[in-house]
């Protein structure tokens, strides 16, 4: 059985001062019944780690370099992450590829080293307006799936989430049919690819909108293994009913 997952990614959001909303969250849910990720920006990745000691919130950083270390002023490496008390990374992000030019390529490079340094990769997916009113979404999420997951992926070190550019941000959502079309699409490449044992373990995310008044419907859906949430994860009184609506659907 795949455990859900609720991630949230705080983006450019945060300073000391957010660290309060963590604290929050950590004390509202002292025994999940799902697991909870929280990535807050790289500055705050040291404190929060702290905070959340040996609760079972992990933290996670929101982008790693495709190397160890060197010369990459302004960079972070997966093993400063790791480092920094960090057990996943969000690669790929529509926001990474759109303000950084990131490619798919560049980000099966990253995750390679990020699952290597231990951490485990959430690599995102989703195509544009225009490519979905072009009914080209199954083809752009399958090129990206497989151009932008390393080979070296298991049901550990995996998540997929599927964020539909259009819906980032937006308060705009896919239908359920839609959203479960694409899900069933990434199962059954995954299992095409890693075989069933591993394409059966690795969770799947929703992201893009989703908030207490979507989540029941949305985590209703086969193959919806959780979401990834930007907005809405920044203050417990969002994240929480969000998280609640998972446990619900376990
Ligand atoms: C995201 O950035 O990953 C995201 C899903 O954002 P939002 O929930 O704000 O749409």
């Amino acid at each position: 059985m795949r455990r859900k997952l609720a991630a949230g990614n705080w983006k450019m959001n945060g300073t000391k001062a957010a660290l309060s909303e963590l604290e929050a969250l950590r004390d509202a849910h002292p025994d999940p019944a799902v697991d909870i990720l929280i990535c807050p920006p790289a500055t705050l990745l040291s404190p929060a780690h702290s905070l959340v000691g040996n609760s079972p919130i992990a933290i996670g950083g929101q982008d790693c370099h495709a190397k160890t270390d060197g010369a990459h002023t302004g960079d972070i490496s997966a093993p400063m992450l790791v480092d920094a008390g960090a057990t996943a990374v969000i690669l790929g992000h529509s926001e990474r590829r759109e303000d950084h030019d990131e490619e798919s390529h560049d980000i099966r490079i990253k995750a390679r080293t990020a699952q290597a340094a231990g951490l485990m990769t959430v690599i995102c997916l989703g195509e544009s307006l225009d490519q979905r009113e072009a009914q080209d979404t199954l083809d752009i999420i399958g090129a990206q799936l497989s151009l932008s997951v390393p080979d070296s992926s298991t049901g550990l070190n995996l998540v997929v989430a599927y964020e539909p550019i259009w819906a980032i941000g937006t308060g705009l959502t896919p239908t359920p049919d839609q959203i479960g079309e694409v899900h069933d699409f990434i199962r059954s490449r995954l299992e095409r690819r890693f075989g069933p044992g591993v394409g059966r373990s690795v969770r799947l995310l929703y992201g893009g909108s989703v908030k207490a008044a979507n989540a029941e419907e949305i985590f209703a859906i086969s193959n919806v293994d959780g979401a990834l949430v930007g907005g809405a994860s920044l203050t417990e009184a969002q994240f929480s009913p969000i998280i609640k609506a998972l446990e619900a659907a376990v």
